[in-house]
């Protein structure tokens, strides 16, 4: 089965295509077009370059389409497409301007071109369906809670995959099965042995989420993706009244003060140099000081939350890094994990600084109690590997 994953921007279209058929997914063909006004024009130049290069017979070949929506009002999971996806995205497309109302145009696209192929959506909130209520419920009235103002936890395809692929390098085949059925048989009861690991994704948007024996007990991020550690322009946690004091000492708008903490805020906000941290990095070891508060505002939050993921689990057997921060910065990994000694955390130097992207393994010695492990992240092959359970399932 070949599944296509959609990945919509407000102005980009970006796809890849995958063959599922050898028991993984293999990647055939990816592309994308920028400054896009129209998707129908775009998913017609699509179909017409993957039939014309031999990768499917007709857009009706194709098995699945997949969506990676953000966030739903009263709706998550990895679903069918349908008018449910399209109204929960409507009912909370202020809340992800830049996604949901983009999102809602392709899956009306492709649903009137090609309405024989499945529609698949599979919503970055999915992963936390299972918090309990006191990990996403806020301090805030009746009236407010009402509107769906919770805690939801974002990049649950990346977290995920992680759930699972630490299971397996760990050697925890009733976590790593218990994930891989997750979104088609739902959690189950778990009695297999424990397995607690403090995921980091860090790349240009950051989250720590905690995992116990596979399902996710809580996220960095809340609400919107624009909370929890700070994010490469977007400002992280921020105590709510700071917002309207600044309003009125600065004479801001509202809606200013919104442009101001997802575009002006983050790493590049304290940094003053660059929402990129390989500039911020340069920049810190060239004497910058504010670059180098970035960095350590970055570890300090990311220590921060995942020592609370800590505490609520009772302890961890992983700490796990993803994405291109994640995935390549030695040093960030290093004070992350530095002086956890006595927690059971032992770095391994050397194997930190061979660990860069797209290279997976351990970068704790043998004997740490507490295993830390580089996992690479690819997140349209996560989406077409849960697409594709979902549609044998159906
Ligand atoms: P996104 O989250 O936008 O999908 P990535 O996961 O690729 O993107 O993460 C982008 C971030 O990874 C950027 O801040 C970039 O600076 C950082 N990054 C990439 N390579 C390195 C590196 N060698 N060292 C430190 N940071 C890096």
């Amino acid at each position: 089965m070949k599944i296509l994953i959609a990945n919509l921007g407000s102005t980009s279209f970006k796809y890849r295509l995958f063959d599922m058929d050898a028991g993984h997914a293999v990647q055939l063909a990816s592309g994308g077009y920028e400054r896009v006004t129209d998707y129908t024009r775009c998913i017609t130049t699509m179909l017409e370059t993957l039939v014309g290069d031999g990768h499917v017979e007709s857009g009706e070949a194709i098995g699945a389409v997949g969506f990676k929506t953000v966030l739903g009002k009263d709706l998550s999971g990895c679903v069918a497409a349908d008018e449910g996806v399209l109204e929960a995205l409507n009912g909370f497309k202020e809340v992800a301007p830049a996604h949901n109302p983009a999102y809602a145009a392709g899956i009306r696209c492709f649903a009137e071109m090609l309405p024989s192929v499945p529609r698949v959506a599979l919503f970055e909130t999915a992963f936390y369906q299972w918090m309990e209520p006191a990990a996403y419920h806020y301090a805030i009235p009746e009236t407010w809670r009402n509107l769906g103002i919770r805690r939801y936890g974002f990049h649950g395809a990346s977290h995920k995959f992680v759930a699972e692929r630490s299971a397996d390098l760990l050697g925890n085949e009733a976590v790593a099965d218990r994930v891989r059925r997750l979104y088609t048989d739902g959690p189950g009861n778990y009695c297999g042995a424990p397995l607690r690991v403090l995921s980091c994704h860090l790349g240009g948007s950051s989250s720590v989420t905690g995992i116990q024996n596979g399902l996710a007990v809580g996220s960095s991020m809340g609400f919107s993706p624009q909370s929890g550690l700070p994010q490469n322009n977007r400002v992280g946690d921020l105590d709510s009244m700071a917002i309207p004091y600044v309003c009125k000492m600065l004479g801001l708008s509202l809606e200013e003060a919104e442009r101001q903490l997802n575009k002006e805020s983050g790493l590049l906000g304290l940094s003053g140099v660059s929402n990129d941290a390989r500039d911020i990095r340069e920049a810190a070891e060239a004497g910058n000081g504010n670059a180098a508060l970035a960095t350590e505002v970055l570890v300090d939050s990311i220590r921060h939350w995942a020592g609370s993921f800590f505490f609520k689990m009772g302890g961890a057997e992983a700490i796990t890094f993803t994405a291109g921060i994640g995935e390549n910065d030695a040093d960030l990994r290093a004070a992350v994990c530095a002086g956890l000694e006595d927690l059971g955390v032992q770095i391994d130097p050397q194997a930190n600084t061979k660990a860069i992207r797209g290279t997976e393994g351990f970068i704790s010695t043998k004997d740490s109690k507490i295993k830390v492990i580089v996992i690479p992240a690819n997140e349209e092959l996560v989406i077409a590997r849960e697409v594709f359970r979902y549609v044998q399932a159906s």
